[in-house]
């Protein structure tokens, strides 16, 4: 078998095995904070995290960094939820930050005793003044050598509420000198006379990201914390906060970073698409168009393409942004595979077959998917397709006149239409304006597709999808675009990323459908035939049918 190399988190895993750590101690963790929805940046470390559990059969916890009770909400832990889990991974343990937050204090308490924390009484802008820069070293607070009997009876006055909000921080006492600023006497807690949406008021006071993270890791016993490029100089902080309360024997976590991933036309921030939905740029978070992982589900992607996606880019030391080409190719290549074929017109032309009887119609047999994509074509199946005088193809499938290289439909030449007849083009009706209305055609009654006939085998040109007019259902069709029109909305730093939204990034069609998309369930994915990979969106009903288009079925972007 061919052996994959290993990536460098992998590297990372195979030494610490090579080096003593067993694979019992294996133990990963996905740690969002329930401040938004997911979005296509969290499935690289959802699939980098839960790929590792797979892969080394061990437990993967779904953790809830939920330290802000000012931004994070239960809609978002729900949500997320529902994400991993669409997305096909399973986690060992749901655990929340805010079940540590009795440990965090007890611990808290004893660095106080031992003189490693101190209540401050600075305002933050005192604070951030006395910070020092990179080459100077920093200020200490005048509340820095308080007496741990003062600091203790503070820490407790601030967890019942008995102090207002910003009159004290807690700051982990480390050195005011240090390179790294990260480690100048970092805030550890700060009071917010606010409700949490598990812990309602029982708190007063809240961590802070490098107090909360590395003990929840150390709490769980997280083997190895990945997290994105920017804590890299979190690292000696979070190995300062872990020795603190690691005891001897006891199995310290350890943090390694990866870089973020970006995508282009887009943004990837939670702050950023939250802001899109306030402002109403886009109708939710799940909105089609929205890079979120619920957006990318009702827009029609796959749990398989995402994943596809996340592999094939990999995991990378430097930050990068892929093109959303990319990961249209991947969304392409599964539905290829899975996606019955149907017929769909989006701009409608009438056909009217002169010498087809009036009045008749036919029940076609077409193939739910090609043979070589339905692995076994007996599961596939097939259905049928009504056929009569009257049909619709795409307005720009025919010309009156037009080059060798047009293998559509033009006056005096056959086409074949998919799953039915040859037909000629005998003469174009206009209206006033002289824009075709009708185009008039003859059928060759002999060529029925699958009938075996000499005709039906008879090689023409071009194959058209097309509806039959009485039969058609009309369908809301929901085309996406870009939503921003540049690679890089954030780059220009004079400007606000919402200058560069695309202001057609969503237009909306009545096409029409063959009639048995009218059974066609809620996220129902299809292929138009010829034109794109759809599905039903949640909009949808059996009177007024919606469809998202996922993507084109060729990457026509014109960038
Ligand atoms: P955002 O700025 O969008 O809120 P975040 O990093 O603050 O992102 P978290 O909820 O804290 O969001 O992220 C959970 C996990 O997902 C973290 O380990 C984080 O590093 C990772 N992550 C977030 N964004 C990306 C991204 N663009 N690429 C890879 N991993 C990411
Ligand atoms: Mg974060
Ligand atoms: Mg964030």
């Amino acid at each position: 078998a061919e052996k994959k190399s290993l990536n460098f988190i992998e590297q990372i895993i195979e030494e610490d095995l090579q080096n003593g750590y067993t694979k019992d101690q294996l133990k990963f963790r996905f740690p969002p904070e329930p401040n938004g929805y997911l979005h296509i940046g969290h499935a690289s470390s959802i699939c980098l995290n839960f790929g590792l559990g797979l892969k080394y059969n061990a437990p993967v916890n779904l953790r809830f960094d939920d330290t802000n009770p000012i931004k994070e909400e239960k809609e978002f832990v729900d949500s997320i939820k529902a994400d991993v889990e669409w997305l096909g991974f399973k986690w060992a343990k749901e655990c929340y930050a805010s079940d540590y937050f009795q440990q965090l204090y007890d611990w808290t308490v004893e660095l106080i005793k031992n003189g490693d924390a101190y209540v401050d009484s600075q305002t933050s802008e005192e604070i951030a003044s006395q910070k020092g820069t990179p080459s100077q070293p920093g200020e200490a607070s005048p509340f820095r050598e308080r007496s741990v009997a003062e600091n203790l009876t503070l820490f407790e006055a601030m967890k019942n509420g008995e102090t207002r909000e910003k009159e004290h921080v807690v700051r982990a006492k480390i050195d005011m000198a240090s390179p790294n600023m990260l480690m100048r006497d970092p805030v550890m807690y700060r009071c917010l006379h606010k409700a949490h949406h598990r812990t309602g008021k029982d708190w007063n006071i809240y961590p802070m990201y490098d107090w909360a993270h590395g003990e929840s890791d150390f709490i769980e016993q997280i083997s190895h914390s990945f997290c994105t490029l920017e804590f890299l100089p979190h690292r000696e902080l979070y190995n300062w906060f872990i020795d603190k309360v690691c005891k001897p024997g006891e199995f310290p976590p350890k943090q390694r970073e990866f870089a973020r991933r970006n995508l282009s036309h887009t943004v990837v921030s939670k702050r950023k698409l939250a802001h899109l939905v306030e402002k109403g740029i886009v109708q939710s978070w799940d909105d089609p168009r929205m890079p979120t992982i619920s957006g990318l589900r009702r827009r029609g992607y796959t749990p398989t393409s995402i994943r596809n996606f996340a592999d094939s880019i990999g995991i990378g030391k430097r930050e990068n942004r892929i093109d959303l080409s990319h990961l249209e190719f991947c969304a392409r290549e599964d539905l290829n595979k899975t996606a019955p074929r149907v017929m769909g017109v989006l701009d409608p032309l009438k056909v009217v077959i002169t010498n087809y009887p009036e009045g008749k119609e036919e029940w076609l047999t077409a193939e739910n998917l090609p043979a070589e994509q339905a692995g076994n074509p007996e599961d596939a199946g097939e259905r049928q397709v009504p056929f009569s005088r009257e049909i619709y193809i795409e307005k720009e499938d025919f010309r009156e006149e037009a080059n060798r290289k047009f293998f559509r439909l033009k006056l005096d030449k056959e086409v074949r239409l998919k799953n039915a007849y040859i037909i000629k083009a005998e003469k174009a009706i206009k209206d006033e304006a002289g824009n075709i209305i009708e185009v008039h055609c003859t059928y060759d009654e002999e060529s029925k597709s699958g009938s075996g006939t000499e005709a039906s085998k008879r090689k023409v040109k071009g194959t058209l999808h097309w509806v039959s007019v009485p039969h058609a259902v009309p369908a809301e069709v929901r085309l996406y675009d870009r939503l921003f029109s540049v690679e890089d909305p954030t780059e220009d730093k004079e400007k606000d990323f919402l200058d560069f939204v695309n202001p057609d990034s969503l237009e909306v069609i009545t096409a029409y459908v063959e009639p048995s998309l009218k059974e066609a369930k809620v996220e129902e994915a299809f292929q138009f035939q010829r034109i794109g990979y759809f599905c039903v969106d949640r909009d949808s009903s059996a009177e007024n049918l919606v469809f998202n288009r996922t993507v084109t079925l060729r990457d026509n972007w014109k960038g």
